[in-house]
């Protein structure tokens, strides 16, 4: 990607399961540099540390060759973190399904040590992906929005009176771990039947292997989310009736938001939704009747993400910002 050492105003990191995605941003908020390293896992004993810190050397790692490229001092300059879990307001990892390893590490303070500086914005990925949205994506000028990321899980977010909702402890949006059955499928924090064990790319899979145990989808279709999206829009009608249903249980959890939120409108993201119009049809349908007196009433608007799986580093780019003296 092409970079320029003038133009870069802030730098966010989105920490993910797999990668630690950097992305720099120039005068009006557009992406002009991009960085991304594997992050260190849980079973990387070599390394001969806690996993907290070395998460926090890759994060550094990322934000220097950023700010190197981009000419900025990491020292003072605007830079923000996204971390998958629930983030306390001191930047302490208190929970991470996707990233047991950093659990109880405060990946702010670490971070912040390494740059030579206080403090470093931190918060939830999907908070993040939210604030990036809001501030110039697909929920721009909405006061009352849910974003979901449909991925491993559900990352959840809401903007209420146009200021994203942060909770008590800044634990708020943890919307896929609304249970919706509890004879549902086990879910990584502990419960069963939670929101995303249905309505996410890992759902869609459970989905399909439950249609492929019950004979009513082939294991060709069935093999993989992807295969199965692909099945789908070639027509298969196996294929066809588990999108549907996974739409059905997607359409659920936003009625069962509407409920708590009345939201205008809802942003969806994630591998599932990305250019799957498959998705946001049926999900619509099936959301028109799910709501709480739906026959008298318009249900929120869904749309899909304006700034796609950058969203997040975007918006802890944009907190960063916030955060400046
Ligand atoms: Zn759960």
């Amino acid at each position: 990607m092409s970079h320029s050492s003038s133009v870069v105003r802030s730098i966010g990191v989105d920490v993910g399961g797999t990668k630690v995605l950097g992305v720099a941003l120039g005068p009006t908020g557009a992406i002009v540099d991009s960085f991304r390293l594997p992050t260190p896992q849980v079973s990387d004993t070599s390394l001969g540390r806690p996993v907290g810190s070395s998460v926090a050397d890759t994060i550094a790692e990322v934000l220097a060759t950023l700010a190197t490229r981009g000419g900025l001092d990491l020292s003072t300059c605007a830079l923000g973190l996204g971390v998958p879990g629930i983030v306390a307001f001191d930047g302490t990892l208190v929970f991470a399904p996707n990233l047991q390893g950093a659990i109880g590490a405060n990946i702010g303070a670490l971070v912040a040590e390494r740059l030579g500086r206080s403090e470093i914005a931190v918060d939830n990925d999907a908070n993040c992906a939210a604030v990036a949205e809001h501030h110039f994506g697909a929920a721009r000028g909405v006061d009352h929005a849910i974003l979901l990321t449909l991925g491993t899980g559900i990352g959840g977010a809401a903007i209420v009176n146009g200021v994203l909702l942060r909770g008590a402890n800044g634990f708020a949006g943890e919307f896929g771990h609304l249970m919706i059955d509890r004879s549902g499928p086990e879910c990584p924090c502990g419960s069963k039947g939670c929101f995303e064990r249905f309505a996410s790319g890992s759902g869609l899979g459970h989905l399909a292997d439950v249609a492929m145990r019950e004979g009513t989808v082939d294991m060709a279709s069935a093999a993989s989310p992807e295969a199965l999206l692909t099945a789908a829009a070639q027509g298969n009608a196996g294929a066809l009736a588990v999108v549907d249903e996974f739409c059905w249980w997607l359409a659920k959890g936003i009625a069962n938001l509407t409920a708590c939120f009345d939201p205008s409108l809802v942003v969806l993201g994630g591998g599932v939704i990305e250019g799957h119009h498959l998705i946001m049809e049926p999900t619509a349908r099936h959301l028109a009747t799910a709501i709480e007196g739906g026959a008298f009433r318009k249900p929120p608007k869904l749309v899909p993400t304006a700034l796609g799986p950058e969203a997040g580093a975007v918006g802890a780019a944009i907190l960063g910002e916030r955060a400046q003296p």
